[in-house]
């Protein structure tokens, strides 16, 4: 089930929405305002991925893996 992140380009807030088809991401709003007017965040999501063991995990290293299922493990 992929997770997504968007941004409200109204209001700047940012929130995750399981999407299910595109057809009801098209559908979506932004929660604080309601606008329409949203941004998908592709890749910010998963390159926020902070330490593991001590160390930065690299954009590439570090989410190629969870792209496949969902990117909640990897915050
Ligand atoms: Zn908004």
């Amino acid at each position: 089930m992929p997770i997504y992140e968007y941004r409200c380009q109204a209001c700047d807030h940012d929130f995750e929405r399981l999407v299910f088809s595109a057809a009801a991401e098209r559908e979506l709003k932004c929660p604080e305002c309601q606008s329409g007017n949203i941004e998908k965040q592709f890749s910010s999501f998963c390159g926020r991925t902070q330490t593991e063991g001590g160390g930065t995990r690299s954009l590439s290293s570090g989410c190629s893996g969870c792209h496949a299922s969902s990117c909640a493990g990897c915050r």
